[in-house]
């Protein structure tokens, strides 16, 4: 059920997150409405997962009702930037979450670690939660450089290995858990770690209770509604809120 108040730590650490990558679509502003208005009123029922809608930019201001995210924020609060949209500016907007550090971005933009780094410093102080994105244990740690540990504690780690996003061949749960385990080695072992990669119904609810991942970074899937409301069921019905103090209790052996 959405709530209109910030998310909080424990928020992130108690009910599994379905972040919505909608990436550069859809087209129009009537189809983002059509698309978010049926997410909304097909999940309207299901507390037990916190959704977040990531859409472009421009659409953010006609959508209500679900936690928003942007896809990408700059490292300046204000000034001489053209083309750029800071924290402060989406934090307005209603956006409480901001994707950082995608590899498309990096693929496309040439984005690198330090401006990421930049980037997150930013969205804190603009109480935006960043969902950083990561291949692997060296991004993690250039991007997440001189972070406090109470401002790690205010990230969301998307683990997305570059060979599954977009492909349709997604990480196995047990690789993927692999990796979820070493990054609990190198950031503070409590921050929510959530997958993403070629997320689909089918496997969704694999992440969580297999591989005891907080979440799922959901991209192709989440364009498709029917496909998209079935990934939440899925997730819901594994993890049902009646039993569900906190995921610990959803797989307590992967903790
Ligand atoms: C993504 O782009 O973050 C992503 C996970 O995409 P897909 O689900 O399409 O692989």
């Amino acid at each position: 059920m959405w709530e209109a108040r910030p998310p909080t730590y424990e928020d992130h650490m108690q009910k599994p997150l379905i972040i919505a990558n909608w990436k550069c679509n859809p087209s129009t502003r009537e189809q983002a409405e059509h698309l978010f208005g049926t997410i909304k009123r097909e999940t309207k029922n299901i507390n037990g997962v916190k959704i977040v809608i990531c859409p472009p930019f421009v659409w953010l201001p006609s959508l209500n009702g679900l936690s928003l995210g942007a896809q990408d924020c700059f490292w300046e609060k204000d000034g001489a930037y053209t083309g750029e949209v800071s924290p402060k500016m989406l934090k307005d907007l209603g956006c409480d979450y901001v994707i950082l550090g995608h590899s498309e971005r990096r693929k496309y933009l040439k984005e690198t670690d330090e401006m990421i780094n930049k980037k997150i410093k930013t969205a804190l102080k603009s109480d935006l939660t960043p969902i950083l994105c990561i291949e692997n244990i060296s991004q993690l740690k250039k991007r997440t450089k001189d972070l406090l540990r109470k401002e790690q504690k205010k990230l969301i780690i998307a683990y997305e290995p570059v060979f599954a996003i977009g492909t349709g061949k997604p990480c196995t749960p047990e690789k993927a858990k692999e990796m979820k385990t070493a990054i609990k080695k190198i950031i503070d072992k409590d921050i929510p770690i959530i997958y993403g990669g070629s997320v689909n119904s089918q496997n969704a609810a694999d992440y969580i209770k297999m591989a005891g991942f907080q979440g799922l970074l959901v991209g192709g899937a989440s364009l498709n509604p029917a496909e998209f409301i079935k990934v939440v069921k899925n997730v819901a019905r594994a993890c049902p809120v009646v039993e569900l103090r906190s995921l610990r209790d959803c797989a307590p052996k992967l903790f």
